[in-house]
């Protein structure tokens, strides 16, 4: 036991009711449960006793502690999630919440949050599907016969290969056993689906007679995933997706693609090679694709999945297919986002992630002019500042060796690290979130909406 002096020190520590009392607290006790709020106070004044009795010192009077205790409870009604500017040079960041959504998606989905004819059929006044809702435009825009959607395109996969080869076998190229961030790995979801796993081919080249041997020796799906963040060069060589589908037909076998971005423009358009559109895989007679909401189909967190009436019928049919099913407000902004397609020639005006790929260079650099001198003013006296040109990405695993140009406000540290410098602006008001490289801080300007934010964000730091 310790000597008789921070023994005193605890008993001088102010008590549970007087820090209940303080006026500090007043306004928070009148709109935050009691149990909660004592809980915090007796929470608070145990780390103190341990520290005191650790390391001995004065105990902090009542002052200090209605103090702490009211900075943690304003934490508790403060929203956790909330927006960011995303310099980072990755304009769909999956840890940022990929695409940014639509002004109409996003009245959609207000519009969508009351009573709503979610699974009513208006015409005949009975029961309906949740998808009938946005089946239509979905075929409308890919050339399918049916579709079906689920949360996202992790999910899309489970559930079609789950469906279509339960305790069967899968084929899929070596070339494309790929993982996709966050854990999400071809080989791991297609055992997870129920199915096993059978290698094709090798690594950079697999030809039509690898496929060919996996037929027969009982390959009851062909999938074809698209290589979303890497891409084998040299000497390679796939199996068109074509030709899959000519093989999976002569051996009565359905033929999958995961194609993860889903695409319905060519990328081509803003000089970004080699994605894969979603009409082109269905063109191409692929039984099932599936894509995601949120990559570059530009919309909200979802599995788009496209294909062949029989194929679509069974995976609706599977009882997993509830168990993954989207909620009203994602379909709402899913309709939304996918009607801009009706139009194609304004899809920079309609979707936020097309208005910033498709921005001009031109653009960038009034953007440049506008938040340069606030920045400047920002760091002054912290880091020095310059402008680069620079290549950003789209992201979101999508085109991974094709970038656009942009230009980039590069900040060195006068002092400290340039990850100290990055944490500064991230705790600016809404944060702003740059990428650390080659000892600066990188702020890419493609990816920033407007000027506005950022500038009052930089404003407000500099006020006292
Ligand atoms: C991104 C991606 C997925 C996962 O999609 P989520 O919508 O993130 O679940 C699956 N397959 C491929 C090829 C992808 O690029």
């Amino acid at each position: 036991m310790a000597t008789g002096e921070p023994i005193k020190a605890l008993a001088t520590l102010p008590a549970v009711y007087e820090i209940l009392a303080h006026p500090r607290l007043a306004a928070l006790a009148a709109k935050t449960d009691h149990a909660l709020l004592v809980a915090e106070i007796q929470r608070r004044l145990a780390q103190h006793r341990e520290a005191l009795r650790a390391d001995g010192g004065t105990p902090p009077d009542a002052d200090a502690v209605a103090a702490e205790v009211a900075k943690i409870v304003e934490g508790w009604f403060e929203p956790r999630l909330k927006p960011v500017i995303n310099l980072t040079g990755t304009l769909l960041h999956t840890n940022l919440g990929r695409a940014p959504l639509s002004e109409a998606a996003v009245a959609a989905m207000t519009a969508a949050s009351g009573t709503v004819n979610l699974e009513y059929d208006l015409g005949r006044g009975k029961r309906g599907d949740r998808d009938t809702l946005i089946e239509e435009l979905l075929c409308r825009l890919s050339g399918a016969e049916a579709a079906t959607i689920v949360n996202n395109n992790a999910a899309a996969v489970y559930l079609t290969l789950n469906t279509l080869a339960d305790r069967k076998r899968v084929a899929v190229s070596r070339g494309e056993l790929v993982e996709i961030g966050d854990s999400f790995r071809i080989p791991d979801i297609v055992k997870k689906s129920g199915c096993k796993l059978m290698e094709v081919g090798t690594t950079n080249r697999t030809h039509p007679a690898d496929y060919q041997r996996a037929l027969e020796e009982g390959a009851t799906v062909l999938l074809k995933v698209h290589a979303s963040n890497y891409r084998i060069q040299g000497f390679t060589h796939e199996v068109s997706l074509v030709e899959l589908v000519a093989l999976g037909r002569k051996h009565n076998v359905p033929v999958v693609t995961d194609l993860g971005s889903g695409a319905f423009v060519d990328m081509r358009r803003w000089g970004l090679a080699g994605e894969p559109t979603v009409q082109e895989s269905v063109a191409a007679g692929a039984d099932v694709v599936t894509f995601s909401g949120d990559k570059l189909l530009g919309g909200p967190q979802a599995g788009l999945i496209v294909g062949r009436v029989e194929a679509i019928k069974r995976i609706k049919r599977n009882p997993m297919k509830r168990a993954l099913r989207c909620d009203k407000l994602i379909l709402a902004a899913l309709e939304a986002t996918l009607r801009a397609y009706l139009s194609p020639a304004t899809i920079e005006q309609s979707l936020p992630a097309y208005r910033l790929i498709g921005r001009p260079l031109a653009e960038i650099e009034r953007l440049m002019q506008d938040v340069l001198p606030p920045i400047e003013r920002w760091a002054a006296g912290r880091a020095g500042v310059a402008v680069e040109p620079g290549r950003s990405q789209v992201g979101s695993g999508s085109l991974p060796d094709q970038t656009l140009e942009t230009r980039i406000i590069a900040l060195t540290p006068l002092r400290g690290s340039p990850e100290t410098l990055a944490q500064a602006l991230r705790e600016l008001r809404p944060p702003v979130i740059g990428r650390v490289h080659g000892g600066k801080v990188l702020l890419d300007l493609r990816g920033l909406p407007d000027a506005q934010p950022l500038i009052e964000a930089l404003a407000a730091a500099a006020r006292p």
